[in-house]
């Protein structure tokens, strides 16, 4: 597999569309190419996470950033602009009253946010010593789409985006976030549209979905 990925391949730059940041290509990419290869800011180990047991997932996750990732680490991937769509989705209300009911009020609003961010930016990620939940500085901001650009290569390491058809300079990298070995593109728009905003809090107006709505509507 070619590669020209560096940091200068892609950019992130402000986004008129979702009001937050996207990614866009510097070069153009045949493809198949490696578009970044980047390794994760953060990473939770799935068994080091259980090993806090808590009776959900999200106070677990918690505990584990208290202990193991630091005040310092949090607080700073708290500053780095990552989206925080998912505050909107489903499954902020069931972290709301996991965070209310087992952490402890005074961390609560810095919990929320770190949970925000990783449920709005995170990739389910091998790393070196099993399966983990990664967040990345740059390609964790690539933006959604049911007729993306790129996919991601979450099985080695670093992780890599490759495209998945021709990218041309200052082009939107887009990401699927249904997966790409998923039935997720395979589903008609009212599915994937449900599950963007069950898991992700947002109604996707990508290219292919406006295209099916237009189908429908004429
Ligand atoms: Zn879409």
């Amino acid at each position: 597999m070619s590669s020209k990925a560096s940091s200068a391949s892609v950019s992130i730059k402000a986004c008129g569309h979702t009001g937050g940041n996207c990614l866009v290509a510097e070069l153009d990419f045949d493809e198949g190419e490696v578009v970044l290869e980047e390794t994760p800011l953060l990473e939770m180990l799935d068994t080091e996470v259980l090993a806090f047991r808590h009776s959900s997932h999200y106070a677990a996750v918690w505990s584990f950033a208290q202990e193991c990732v630091g005040q310092e680490k949090i607080a700073m991937l708290l500053s780095l602009g990552l989206s925080e769509g998912a505050a909107s989705s489903c499954k902020a209300e069931d972290l709301k009253r996991a965070l209310e009911a087992e952490v402890p009020c005074s961390q609560n609003d810095d919990a929320l946010r770190f949970l925000v961010i990783l449920m709005s930016n995170s990739f389910r990620f091998k790393g070196v010593n099993g399966k983990t939940t990664a967040l990345f500085e740059i390609m964790s901001r690539a933006n959604h789409s049911c007729d993306p650009n790129v996919r991601m290569i979450g099985d080695g390491w670093p992780g890599q985006l490759i495209a998945v058809r021709p990218i041309q300079a200052q082009e939107e990298i887009l990401l699927c976030y249904g997966g790409w070995d998923t039935e997720f593109l395979k589903e008609p728009s009212t599915a994937r549209q449900k599950y963007l905003s069950e898991h992700w809090g947002f109604q996707c107006k990508c290219v292919r979905c406006e295209r099916e709505a237009s189908i429908r509507t004429s």
